[in-house]
């Protein structure tokens, strides 16, 4: 056996976490640049308490509160632009997977000039300023990941950026900021996280360490599986506690150290043709191939399915299927065409390489073609 287990970052993880570490921020410099999407840091406590946490450590700040969702490069050139023209030693992301991976992107073009091709396809020099993540949502993990997933038009897809020079260099994980996060975005985050942790037990790439990990993220989600489904039947978040909010934080928080050592799959590579064709959210695209992709896992490795159902407290990938239904309602339609399309696009990712069971492109077709179809 052999495996590399490489994690840098530090976590913070509770509540009034920033606060009460305010002194860990001065080793970074005398000036950073919030980076934020329009609103949500602005209402969900995070940015005040981020703006709080400088003031006492006599830290100056810029903000940089234009990342929108699914970020592109140009957001990525125009605040890097910005951090330059400032002099920013280093960013503070606040926010969802989009603007704590737009800061990476960022990050790292703050300290090279390169174009939009050299940038996607990885000719970048591994230096970048120092990043701070602050999750606002319990999905992505990119607090703790080597990864910023851009919207790339050149391919008409997503790429991942993967350079160890964007791992944040402190993660601070308070799940009071999410209190707030609205149902569905509560629903299709806490499925990405799910979709992070079972994708790396399915990953070639998959460790002792790992695995452990996902399977720890697996229970923290199961512990919220009843609670999900009363938000989505509900359409409210009344009745989620800050308890399951801490859970989910866990899940998405393990699951994104997961995919650090492990990547994703195609699950992830089927989903980002989904987001970038029809705007299906990421998180909800993965939900919506998962039980396809463990069901055709389950012909070679039926113990691994087992073991992951057997975390959920799910008897088959038919439960499993029933579950994401109820969180997922109604689907998208998707012609004949667009699968063909997005399995070739599929099959030529680098998430395909992760895979232990590599479909081929009519397996892939058919994935697309059960999940659309029922
Ligand atoms: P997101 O795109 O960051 O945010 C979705 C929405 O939620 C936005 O409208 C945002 O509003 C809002 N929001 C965020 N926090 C909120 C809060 N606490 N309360 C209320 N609303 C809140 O969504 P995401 O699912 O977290 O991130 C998805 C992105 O991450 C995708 O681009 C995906 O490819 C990427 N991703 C990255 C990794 C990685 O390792 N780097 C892994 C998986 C996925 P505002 O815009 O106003 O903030
Ligand atoms: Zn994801």
């Amino acid at each position: 056996m052999s495996y590399k287990y490489h994690m840098p970052t530090k976590i913070l993880f509770g509540q009034a976490c920033v606060l009460n570490n305010s002194i860990l921020l001065k080793a970074f410099g005398k000036k950073a640049m919030l980076v934020t999407g329009k609103h949500s840091a602005k209402h969900n406590g995070s940015q005040e308490d981020v703006i709080s946490a400088l003031s006492t450590e006599g830290i100056d700040y810029i903000i940089y509160d234009q990342v929108m969702s699914n970020p592109t490069s140009e957001c990525c050139y125009e605040g890097a632009k910005m951090a330059i023209e400032h002099q920013v030693d280093f960013i503070i992301a606040i926010g969802g997977g989009s603007p704590m991976d737009a800061a990476k992107g960022m990050a790292l073009l703050a300290k090279q000039e390169i174009n939009q091709k050299q940038l996607f396809n990885g000719e970048y020099i591994a230096d970048a300023l120092p990043i701070i993540a602050i999750p606002t949502t319990a999905g992505t993990g990119s607090e703790v990941t080597q990864y910023a997933i851009l919207t790339n038009d050149l391919i008409e897809s997503k790429t991942g950026i993967a350079t160890e020079a964007i791992f944040p260099k402190i993660a601070f994980v308070d799940a009071r900021y999410m209190n707030q996060l609205p149902p569905t975005t509560t629903i299709n985050t806490a499925i990405d996280a799910l979709s992070h942790a079972i994708e790396g037990i399915l990953s070639i790439r998959a460790s002792v360490v790992s695995v452990t990990l996902a399977y720890k993220s697996i229970e923290h989600f199961s512990e919220c599986m009843v609670p999900l489904l009363h938000v989505k039947q509900s359409n409210s978040i009344e009745t989620m506690t800050l308890k399951e909010r801490e859970s989910l934080a866990n899940c998405s928080t393990l699951a994104g150290m997961v995919i650090a050592q492990t990547g994703t799959t195609i699950v992830h590579a089927m989903g980002y043709s989904l987001t970038y064709f029809k705007s299906i959210d990421h998180g909800r695209a993965n939900g919506l191939l998962l039980a396809e992709y463990l069901e055709l896992v389950e012909k070679d490795e039926p113990q691994t399915v087992e073991a992951i159902l057997r975390v959920m407290g799910l008897k088959s990938v038919h439960g499993f299927r029933r579950f994401m239904g109820k969180l997922l309602g109604i689907r998208e339609t998707i012609i004949d065409e667009e699968m063909h399309q997005f399995s070739e696009k599929a099959i030529h990712t680098g998430n395909m390489n992760n895979c232990r069971i590599k479909p081929k492109k009519e397996a892939v077709v058919a994935m697309y073609k059960a999940a659309f179809n029922e």
